[in-house]
């Protein structure tokens, strides 16, 4: 076996209707009270905020909520996020939200230390010193941020770019399926399709695979395939949105240590220069990725293998099982309702060669595609998902 790390969040408490109690849950195990809770306005309009905060504020926590973040966090929001909070003299962090917001609340932790400048953490391991202490509580069923030692930036007008740092990890993350039972069909299907993107690529992921990783992402697959369309269809079907829930965090522990590639390398310019939402830029371009990817033995396999698990009656070589397991992706993607062509979108044909050159600059996640990525095959891959 190849030698290998894991490494993930050191607390997790999955409880449903746990967030009304969030201060007797983080109460014993945090010395801090003075806390900044970062999250966006829709929630907080929302009034999904209301009974964790009168909980947090019961158990003696001090709480400035900041309701800043936008989706897609452009960097200077999360810079201005951070001097309120560091003005208010925040101890500890607690991220409320989506990816964006816990992705904004895990920079802003690292900000309050006050040792490095964002534009200094950009890539992977660059982030010094130690940060505050750090709580997630998601309220999508998606990125797996919650249990993620990466954040997600909007630097400039059109760029997505990472951090990856093992400070990103939080020391606790609280997930409670009641917070997901307002989102939204379109919301639901896009960040369920994110988190199947995860267990997917992490599962093909070609230099940190692992046993590990390998395990987390095919229950996560077979959870959130499951479940998925249940909760598109009946937003109230707790069962389904817990199930999502988990799937999510379990695909986010397997990315975490084995990383995502050309799906995610060849979404993020849709984000960056279109402003979809993650989930659905990843479902616009899964398929035509993985067809892609396919014409190579370790894909293949591997895609067989996931296919075997969503599919155990499935027969044939490996050739015709990973071509089912796409198929199948296919039609699960048009059964959750979302448009599922780039033209759908507002993309037009002369967009894709700028997109393309766009994917290429991805080379932190194309790395770790299975095969390789040139600029005329991603052009295809636009050009075939449009
Ligand atoms: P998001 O946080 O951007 O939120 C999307 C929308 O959903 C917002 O309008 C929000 O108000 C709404 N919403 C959130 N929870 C809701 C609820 N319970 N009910 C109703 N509406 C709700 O969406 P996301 O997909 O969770 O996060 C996307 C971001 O995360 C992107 O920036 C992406 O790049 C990043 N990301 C990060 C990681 C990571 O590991 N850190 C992984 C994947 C993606």
């Amino acid at each position: 076996m190849q030698p290998f790390s894991f490494h993930t969040v050191p607390h997790l408490i999955i409880e449903r209707g746990g967030a009304t109690r969030l201060g007797a849950l983080v109460a014993p195990r945090f010395g801090a009270r003075k806390t900044c809770l970062i999250t966006d306005a829709f929630l907080y309009r929302s009034g999904l905020l209301s009974a964790p905060l009168e909980s947090l504020r019961a158990s003696g926590f001090e709480v400035l909520v900041i309701d800043d973040v936008q989706p897609d966090p452009p960097d200077h929001v999360i810079e201005a996020i951070a001097v309120r909070a560091w003005e208010f003299g925040a101890e500890l962090v607690i991220g409320f939200g989506g990816g964006s917001s816990m992705d904004a609340a895990k920079l802003v932790a690292v900000l309050l230390a006050g040792t490095q400048a964002l534009s200094d953490m950009y890539g992977v391991d660059k982030i010094r010193g130690a940060r505050r202490p750090l709580i997630q509580v998601p309220t999508t069923a998606g990125t797996g941020s919650e249990v993620t030692a990466v954040a997600i930036v909007t630097t400039g007008d059109t760029t997505k770019s990472g951090i990856v740092s093992s400070s990103l990890y939080a020391d606790m993350a609280l997930l409670d399926a009641e917070l997901t039972l307002g989102l939204p069909p379109a919301i639901t299907a896009a960040t369920g399709i994110d988190a199947m993107v995860h267990a997917i690529e992490a599962y093909t992921s070609c230099r940190l695979k692992n046993p590990i990783s390998d395990m987390l992402a095919l229950q996560a697959l077979a959870l959130i395939a499951a479940h998925l369309v249940r909760a598109c269809e009946d937003g109230t079907d707790l069962d389904a949105r817990e199930a999502l829930l988990l799937g999510a965090m379990l695909a986010g522990q397997a990315f975490a240590n084995a990383p995502v590639a050309a799906v995610h390398a060849l979404a993020y310019p849709l984000g960056g220069r279109f402003h979809l939402p993650h989930g659905l830029s990843n479902a616009l371009v899964l398929p035509e990725v993985l067809r892609f990817n396919a014409q190579v033995p370790a894909a293949t396999e591997a895609y067989a293998e996931l296919a075997t698990r969503l599919l155990p009656e499935l027969t044939g070589d490996a050739k015709a099982r990973a071509t089912a397991f796409i198929r199948q992706l296919k039609a699960l993607i048009a059964a959750t309702g979302l448009p599922h062509r780039l033209r759908d979108h507002g993309i037009a044909q002369k967009d894709l060669s700028q997109l393309a050159a766009d994917a290429m600059q991805q080379t932190r996640l194309l790395a770790n595609n299975p095969r390789e990525m040139t600029e005329a095959a991603a052009l295809d891959i636009y050009r075939r998902a449009w």
